[in-house]
This record gives C-alpha cells, structure tokens and sequence, in this order.
C-alpha cells in the first residue's frame, strides 16, 4: 500500500514533532540546513526549560493571539496532551513556579532531544542536515541547496517549519520570507517578541545598577498589569514582568510619540497605607528608604525619574513609589529576542494549515505570525500547531 511522502522543512521543535505524529502512517523526510536538528531547543534548555505551561482552557488559550486557527490548533493539543505525549516519549515533568513545566529533575535538555531524535529514528524518520531550503522551483517544489547542489523535493505534501527571526546562531533567519513573497503568500515584517526595554539611565544609576534585580514590583502600560521581577541591564529593563508587556510597548511605540511603562514599587501596599506612613512625621529623602522599606536600586530609580518638587514632597513621592513613569526607547533587537512576532499571516492559511495559495504547502510553528509569552507558551504554540497540521495529513 502507497504511504504518503511527507516533507519537513526545518528540524527544530514544529518540525520534529509534526514529523513524530506522522511517521505511524506516513513516510517522513526531514530537511534541515544545520549540521544537527534541534538547536534552538537546547538554547531554549539553558536557562530553564519550560516545555509546556500548565494553564488549561481559557487560562492556555488567552495568552494566545486571538486567531481561530490558532486557537483551534491549542484545543486540538494543549498542555495537558503535551504533557502526556512527553511522557510517553520518557520525558516526565513537572510544574514549576507560575505554572512553568519542567522535564523532571536530572533530565537535561540534550536529553530531551535525544529522546525526541530516537523516537524518530525507530519510527524511520529519515533526517537530512546540511540541506537548505532555497526557494521553489517552477512547479512551485520546494527547492533545497546540498554541497552546491539544489535539487527540487518530490511529496504529496511539505511542511514548513523554519522557525522566526531571532538567535540566528540557532538556524532561525527568516531568510526564507521572500521565497513566501514571492508566491504571493500574506507576509508580515518580523519584529521583536519577549525581549527587553531601552531606557536611557544616566551614566552614574546605570554604573551602579546594571545587573541588579527589581524584585516583587508591578509594572504597567495602558490595562495590562504584571506582577514579577525585572533585571536592570546597561541598555534598559529585561524579565519575566517585562516581557508579557511588550506587545502594548510595541503598539505603543508605533503610534505615540512618547511611550511609557510605570511602575509601582509596593504592588501589595495601597496608596492609602503608605500615606498612612507619612501621619505625624516630617520625613525627609534621607528616610524614605527606611519607612518604605525600599531597597536602593528602587530607592535610585525613584529619584532619577522624579522631579526635585516630587521627591521633596513625601505625599508625591508615595505617588511616584506607586506609579512612577519611565519613557521606553525602543525594543531590544530582533535577535537577541527570546521569539518574533511577523512572518506568515495565519489569515494566509486554511485551518489545516497549508497555505490558501497552495494546498500541498503547510506552515507550522513561529515562522507563523503570532504571539505568546515566554514561560512554556511558545513551544506549546509551536507544537499545538505541528499536531493539528499532522492530524489533517495523517
Ligand atoms: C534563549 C531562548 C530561550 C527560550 N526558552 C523557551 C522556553 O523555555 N520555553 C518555550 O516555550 N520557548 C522558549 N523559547 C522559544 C522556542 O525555543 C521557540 O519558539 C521554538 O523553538 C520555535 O520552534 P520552531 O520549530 O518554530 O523553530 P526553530 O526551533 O527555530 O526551528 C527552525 C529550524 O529550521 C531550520 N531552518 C531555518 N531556515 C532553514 C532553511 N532555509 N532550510 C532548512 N532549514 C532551515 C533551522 O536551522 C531550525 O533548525 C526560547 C527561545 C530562545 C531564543
């Protein structure tokens, strides 16, 4: 009986599982431009690999774009079958703080992919590196590049999986936007995605402070609130409370001709407790850091961004402590980002996700135009939507 011949462009965490989830009925080509698969994945493992998030239902879906492919994509496999589908491959996890799941203690991230790779192999996945995917030929083939040579790739059906725009060390280029281009697809510019603030610090506060950790504030722009921690750095504010705002910065920095974030240093104290401090004293600056119980980056911050008449003033310093405004330059580069948004516009695709101009074409992962948090979302987003392609294509 004829199997169907599917290709993969792209081995990183869309690629692999699309090609696991076909290799039961399928025969399953892998091409990928690196010496090895996976890359981005181990990157993703270095500083605490969150492979999935525990929040289900509405708690999973609303830190997704709001795009009924996506959203459907995240219904199809959600954490809790991701969850499932790792321990079925021997990766047990578990979940970490804010909901962050983990493979369990002792499983490394090289580990994670071994596993993942054999899988593969058992299954007779064939994986070919050093092939870059190149353009489409007239047929409208994918074409690939090997040792000088391109040839066009023959299947019943391609997949692409060549991640976004940034770490390219790790393979993820976008060179491969104008190809899509060029057959017409609906594209979008990459930009930044979870990834750190610009602030122009003066020279002395950024001397003393880069590096050190704002801990238990809230941040804010427009409705969006985030409780956490943010890294002061020589460029700006980097973290888990600074990058779910990046996407009204973004906005806000395409259309305002200044933008600010504000933060409030005493989340967990209202406005009113610490007047309440002020009753019957006569403080002065030297016994703010005291009676707010401010450690001295905050304490810093505070002065640099106030005006004399609002640091002098205790009960517009309170203020400031609960809202105090800093202008955001810019968005750090793309490619230090953790993940981009742009690419190919999820309206460019059928639900199954193949491309409306071509139905043999299928898009999977982040090269796709969506966004999410860091924090175990966006592999989950990437292989939320590997499942649901496969599922069509099976
Ligand atoms: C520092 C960092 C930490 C992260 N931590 C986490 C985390 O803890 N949890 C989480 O959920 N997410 C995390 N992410 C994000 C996550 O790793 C990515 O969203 C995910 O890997 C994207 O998967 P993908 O398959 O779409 O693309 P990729 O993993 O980027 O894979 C794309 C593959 O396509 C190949 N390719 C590209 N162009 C071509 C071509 N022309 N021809 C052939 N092959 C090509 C690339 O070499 C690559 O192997 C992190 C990202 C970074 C950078």
């Amino acid at each position: 009986m004829h199997s169907k011949k599917i290709i993969i462009l792209g081995g990183g965490a869309a690629g692999l599982i699309a090609a696991e989830q076909l290799s039961a009925t399928c025969q399953v080509h892998i091409y990928e431009k690196g010496k090895t698969i996976g890359r981005k994945l181990l990157v993703a493992g270095n500083g605490g690999f969150n492979l999935t998030n525990a929040a289900v239902d509405k708690d999973l879906y609303t830190q997704y774009t709001k795009h009924p492919i996506l959203q459907a994509a995240l219904q199809r496999f959600d954490s809790r079958a991701m969850r499932v589908w790792l321990e079925k491959l021997g990766i047990p996890t578990f979940v970490g703080s804010s909901g962050r799941v983990f493979p369990e203690k002792g499983i490394k991230p090289i580990q994670v992919l071994q596993k993942i790779k054999d899988r593969l192999v058992t299954n007779g996945v064939q994986i070919h590196c050093k092939h870059e995917f190149i353009g489409f030929d007239a047929a409208q083939k994918p074409l690939v590049q090997h040792e000088e040579k391109s040839v066009s790739l023959e299947a019943d059906a391609y997949i692409f999986a060549l991640g976004g725009a940034s770490w390219s060390v790790t393979g993820s280029n976008m060179n491969w936007l104008n190809y899509f281009e060029q057959l017409k697809v609906s594209t979008k510019a990459f930009e930044a995605s979870n990834c750190g603030l610009e602030i122009n610090w003066n020279p002395d506060f950024k001397e003393k402070y880069a590096g050190t950790p704002l801990k238990n504030i809230q941040i804010s722009i427009g409705s969006k609130l985030v409780k956490g921690e943010a890294l002061i750095t020589n460029y700006g504010l980097e973290g888990n409370a600074i990058y779910p705002i990046v996407p009204p910065v973004r906005a806000a920095l395409k259309t305002e001709t200044a933008t600010h974030i504000a933060l409030d240093f005493k989340p967990n104290n209202s406005h009113q407790s610490l007047l309440g401090k002020l009753k019957g004293k006569r403080l002065k600056p030297k016994n703010y850091v005291y009676e707010f119980n401010l450690d001295k980056a905050s304490f810093a911050l505070l002065k640099a961004f106030t005006t004399k008449e609002e640091y002098l003033a205790p009960e517009r310093f309170v203020e400031a402590i609960k809202h105090l405004k800093i202008p955001v330059q810019t968005l750090r580069p793309i490619e230090e980002a953790i993940s981009t948004v742009g690419g190919i516009s999820l309206d460019a695709l059928n639900t199954d996700f193949s491309l409306k101009q071509e139905a043999n074409l299928f898009v999977i992962g982040e090269m796709l135009d969506w966004d999410a948090p860091t924090g175990g979302f966006l592999l989950q987003g990437c292989f939320s939507t590997a499942m649901l392609c496969a599922d069509y294509l099976k």
